[in-house]
């Protein structure tokens, strides 16, 4: 049995461990922090931490890497481009690797920081996708590094994953970006349907994730540039012009980064 929990930590974050039942052997993402996991193999006695697999270099992504290591002797995989502590495995495009007797490949989705990656296994039924802070459920990462162009790249490349594909990004921002969809797309029903689930979920203190492809591509107003609706709006409060994908997309953006909610 394989199965995949979130560890929360600090305000929003989740820690996604991957856990392989017949071997007793995990394999955490991100670990921003090393006390949840540290907590969740002292609960799991026999259990090892064998792999670590890092997206990109922000702190609350690798600052656990390092007592983590030293405490289990986990290997240690990441971004070729970005300086990540106590790395092992330098990554690339199209690399390919084997975490928990799982064959994982490699995508360089620059945007959120220059060398970010995202990790995809391609499970016949549902494939996964570790993409963090590039892909949010119904949103995107701040373009701390990266251009529009580069993110918009990036998003529309995961987005041509399979509609099946379960998609594991490394915050709770669901609700607060279904927000903003809402604004973008106030006619879209799968906006309003989702809206209320993530809202009920919430309420309970349930997770909004993992999301799938499919219903980021009903949803999420980033992989929606192409619609007229995003289009239309983007024309009421920018001025109506002729836009490309990518100007939209940057648009979309900017307008995001300013966004409250009432
Ligand atoms: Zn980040």
């Amino acid at each position: 049995m394989f199965q995949i929990d979130a560890l929360p930590a600090f305000s929003d974050n989740y820690l996604w461990l991957l856990q392989d039942h017949a071997r007793q052997r995990c394999a955490v993402v991100d670990p921003g922090d090393a006390a949840p996991v540290l907590a969740w193999l002292a609960a799991h006695p026999g259990w090892q931490l064998s792999d670590i697999l890092v997206t990109h270099h922000h702190a609350d992504h690798v600052g656990g890497i390092a007592q983590l290591k030293a405490a289990t002797g986990a290997r240690v995989y990441g971004p070729a481009q970005e300086r990540i502590p106590e790395r092992d495995v330098a990554l690339a495009e199209g690399d390919r690797i084997r975490v928990l007797d799982r064959e994982f490949v490699v995508y360089e989705v620059p945007g959120h920081t220059l060398g970010h990656i995202a990790y995809y296994h391609a499970a016949p039924d549902q494939p996964w996708l570790f993409c963090g802070d590039t892909l949010f459920a119904a949103g995107c990462g701040r373009l701390f590094e990266g251009s529009p162009a580069q993110m918009h790249a990036s998003l529309n490349r995961l987005a041509g994953l399979p509609d099946a594909t379960l998609v594991y990004c490394t915050h709770e921002y669901t609700l607060s970006n279904l927000h903003f969809a809402r604004a973008v797309e106030p006619h879209n029903p799968a906006i309003a349907a989702r809206f209320a689930q993530v809202s009920a979920w919430r309420a309970q203190g349930r997770s909004s994730l993992p999301s799938s492809l499919a219903l980021e591509k009903a949803t999420n107003p980033f992989l929606r540039c192409g619609e007229t609706s995003v289009k239309e709006i983007i024309d009421e409060r920018d001025g109506a012009r002729q836009r490309s994908p990518d100007e939209l997309f940057a648009c979309l953006r900017t307008w995001k980064d300013g966004f409250r909610i009432d």
